[in-house]
């Protein structure tokens, strides 16, 4: 295929209720939409999920649309012709890092690729599920509010609950929660705010029976997340150490968790995400798609990601509605008795509505590739 433009549109969207997680609390939630043509004029679609401050990874808003322009695009620019989208990994070698940049453009390219081959871009990865099991995050710092959110998701067929904790409110929140849900199959995610210090409360997770505790240390940490599996029962879940394909086979190499939270922005996209793939199912590491509070475009790669039959626990995945008033897909994703439909259209399987991504639009711009 020879690629013709790449369009960028720098997108905000309040969130329909504040996000709350042991790092801090998002109301309004920027992102960079990503659309690539071909020769014939056929658009793929990606998202770059970095966020507008440096809280989850050092990148940012800012920073993934400097490198998109300065580095990525012009490398594109000088190699237009691409016979597959693997090819890409050698062509952005050259750039070290910048994972969510490289993410929304790669997840673009991967898109179109599939629309040209007019297969569902699930089926081009290697996807086996019709449909995929939805989990949902409760993110919130108040436990009425926790109670009142999980109550609700489970009416609602959710087939995994996430809850967000902090070394401060974690015994509180998990004895009320298993006061009123014994067996809800529940795991709790610290987002790195606890250290080796917490042993003695760590130790107490067990009594819970948590599917997983996620990224209890900080990023770097994966000795003291070896030494944390090594002493507790309740698997140990790595997420934002999960920074590639490489980083995850240092942190299974060292027995540092049993689980991996996938998130394709953050290792920088789908060929990182699929070698992970390869691997874990060779090492029995169990997988499942983290979400980036993202829009449509996004989750509808993360969705044909977890039709991959190593996906074995249900990832995080609400609907359009759950954070937005309107998406910017012309069909919103719904899910239905804690299940999402794996699309069989070309492509990611949804379009762009374009009316919608205008009204969101702060700014764009058209690169041409010719
Ligand atoms: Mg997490």
């Amino acid at each position: 295929m020879k690629l013709s433009s790449v369009t960028l549109y720098l997108i905000s969207s309040d969130l329909k209720r504040p996000f709350h997680n042991a790092l801090g609390m998002l109301k309004k939630r920027e992102a960079i939409i990503v659309e690539v043509k071909d020769e014939n004029g056929i658009s793929g679609w990606g998202e770059v999920v970095a966020f507008s401050t440096p809280w989850y990874t050092e990148e940012t808003i800012f920073t993934s649309l400097y490198t998109l322009k300065t580095f990525l695009i012009p490398l594109l620019k000088e190699h237009p012709h691409l016979n597959h989208p693997a090819e890409l990994a050698s062509l952005f070698a050259g750039v070290r890092g910048h994972h969510m940049a490289k993410s929304g453009l790669e997840g673009a390219i991967w898109d179109l690729y599939s629309r040209r081959m007019k297969q569902p871009l699930s089926i081009i990865v290697g996807g086996t599920r019709a449909s995929i099991e939805a989990g949902i995050v409760i993110a919130s710092d108040r436990i009425e509010s926790a109670l009142e959110q999980l109550k609700e998701y489970k009416a609602e067929g959710y087939k995994r609950f996430k809850l967000k904790i902090n070394r401060k409110n974690v015994l509180s929140f998990l004895d009320a929660i298993r006061a009123d849900h014994p067996d809800v199959p529940l795991m709790a995610d610290a987002n790195s705010s606890f250290t080796l210090d917490d042993l003695p409360l760590l130790r107490q997770l067990d009594q819970y029976k948590l599917l997983m505790i996620e990224q209890p240390f900080s990023y770097e940490d994966l000795a003291d997340h070896r030494l944390l599996q090594a002493e507790i029962k309740t698997p140990v879940c790595l997420d934002e150490s999960i920074t590639s394909y490489n980083a995850a086979r240092n942190a299974v190499a060292l027995g540092s968790c049993e689980i991996i939270s996938v998130k394709m922005g953050r290792m920088g996209g789908w060929q990182q995400a699929l070698q992970l793939h390869s691997f874990a199912q060779e090492a029995n590491i169990r997988l499942w798609c983290g979400g980036m509070i993202e829009f449509g475009i996004s989750k509808a790669h993360n969705i044909a990601l977890s039709s991959l039959p190593g996906f074995t626990l249900p990832g995080d995945f609400s609907p359009s509605e759950h954070y937005w008033e309107h998406d910017i897909l012309t069909e919103p994703i719904t899910v239905k008795n804690g299940e999402i439909e794996v699309s069989k259209q070309p492509g990611i399987g949804y379009e762009v509505d374009r009316y919608r991504l205008k009204q969101l639009t702060d700014y764009t711009e058209m690169i041409s590739l010719q």
